[in-house]
């Protein structure tokens, strides 16, 4: 009788091609998808006479230099020259590799590389993805590893469709009970991650479980995903269900016909088996999540917005306390401030972590017949979303309540397209990143829900949404 095995290790184990000494496996990729940022490794293989190995099984999006307003010059019509460059390149080196997936600055279906690929139906049950880009943990909302690669990963996954790794562990993080009103996916990672600690994930695969796990729409479970990077997983993934299955049913990249039918026949014996052990296992209580706030550089810096700034002093770990010291210093709040006290000075909704239809449904909520208190920025993932939305009427709500409507890209939350945060500025924000200087030189990120941001974008302090709707 085969060892019961979790669905990590089931994805994992029919990948691996060969095994190198020292531990290292190498493991065939499904898909790939890179930005602008990787240039240097087409450029690795041009010098070296190489080609892509498999044109069709690599993604191409512009979003980290995509700018979200002026496009109607097109990629000739980019202000900053860095970020024109950096697109064009893209353009480039997709024409030469054959990539025919390259979703350029001007193409109806541009957007955020951890956007787009769910949009399409690419990441599925089973797959192992790799991007160049950590969040591709993202994909595992569909019961998919996705391991986020690093420079010379790149050429190297290009060049051969595979990758060298070292096996990670698998964990398990279990929800259980039901959310509470007002609470979201994002809430429940970030109480994960405090929970855990930015180290809880590291050297593991978290798969996610339990009744308030599985009641999260696909959105939802993206969104936990993509976070896991943050609890420093290489990985985070949900097993596959019926929700799954309807949300890929019909979309580009999806199986169809018999295929699809033979699909879910195999993606439904991707889940973990019953009684498979994991090395590690943490149980949270859903109802006991409530909507969450980051209070420092970290993202395990986070308290429920109900809370007050924990005192540094107030931690046993000498490290931990330095590390709460230096967070409160650079934040510029004084310990035991109640949460709802913090005045922002911007808001920003929208990165690979919160910028999807659903995300905005919950942001316009609260922002609809009320006026923001502060400038407030709403990015949408794709162009997808944003066509979405607007035939909805969303940037209708969003426009008339002052906040901006802009083009999809990742905008803010890293700012590598110009949109940042200005020096000493604090910003609410639905990205993933908190770190000094992540939205902007001397910016302060607190990170929240998309309808937190909203409530803080109305209220011009951290508020909690739970007020509002
Ligand atoms: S939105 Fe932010 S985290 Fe996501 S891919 Fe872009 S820069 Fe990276």
């Amino acid at each position: 009788m085969c060892a019961a095995k979790t669905m990590f290790d089931k994805i994992w184990d029919t990948h691996v091609v060969c095994e190198r000494e020292g531990g290292e496996q190498l493991l065939y990729v499904d898909y790939n998808v890179v930005s602008e940022g990787p240039f240097y490794a087409f450029n690795a293989l041009r010098q070296e006479g190489r080609r892509v190995r498999y044109p069709g099984k690599t993604l191409a999006m512009a979003d980290h230099y995509a700018p979200t307003t002026g496009r109607s010059l097109g990629v000739k019509g980019v202000a900053d020259p860095e970020a024109r460059v950096m697109i064009e390149q893209l353009e480039e080196n997709t024409k030469w590799a054959g990539i025919s997936r390259h979703y350029g600055l001007m193409h109806p279906q541009q957007g955020i590389m951890h956007v787009v690929p769910a949009e399409l139906g690419m990441p599925q049950p089973g797959m192992v993805i790799a991007g160049a880009d950590s969040h591709t943990s993202t994909n595992g909302a569909f019961g998919a590893c996705g391991f986020g690669v690093g420079a010379s990963q790149v050429k190297h996954i290009l060049a051969t469709q595979t990758i060298w790794l070292r096996k990670p562990k698998a964990m398990r993080v279990a929800v259980d009970g039901a959310l509470g009103r007002g609470v979201s996916a994002k809430d429940v990672i970030l109480a994960i991650i405090a929970e855990i600690g930015i180290g809880g994930g590291a050297g593991h695969a978290i798969e996610y479980a339990g009744a308030a796990i599985r009641s999260l729409s696909m959105e939802g479970r993206m969104t936990l995903c993509n976070m896991s990077i943050e609890a420093g997983a290489r990985v985070g993934m949900v097993v596959p269900d019926e929700r799954t299955f309807e949300y890929l049913r019909g979309r580009e990249l999806a199986p169809k016909g018999a295929d699809w039918d033979r699909a879910v026949r195999f993606w439904r014996t991707v889940a973990t088996d019953k009684g498979a052990e994991f090395s590690r296992e943490v149980r949270l209580e859903g109802s006991a999540i409530e909507p969450m706030v980051t209070w420092g550089t970290c993202q395990d810096e986070a308290v429920p917005v109900t809370g007050r700034v924990p005192d540094p002093a107030a931690f046993s770990d000498p490290a931990r306390r330095h590390r709460a010291e230096s967070a409160l210093a650079y934040m510029g709040i004084a310990p035991g401030t109640p949460i709802r006290d913090i005045k922002v000075d911007r808001v920003f909704i929208g990165s690979c972590t919160n910028s999807r239809l659903e995300d905005l449904r919950e942001a316009a909520a609260v922002a609809r017949g009320r006026k923001a208190a502060v400038p407030a920025m709403i990015v949408p993932g794709s162009m997808t979303v944003k066509r979405a939305a607007e035939q909805e009427g969303l940037h209708e709500v969003f426009l008339g309540a002052g906040f901006e409507w802009r083009e999809p890209g990742c905008s803010m939350c890293t700012g590598s397209n110009g949109d940042r945060v200005p020096y000493g500025e604090r910003c609410a924000s639905t990205s993933n990143r908190n770190f000094e200087g992540r939205q902007g030189k001397g910016s302060r990120t607190h990170l929240v829900s998309p309808a937190m941001a909203a409530a803080a974008a109305v209220t011009g302090r951290l508020a909690d949404v739970r007020d509002f709707i």
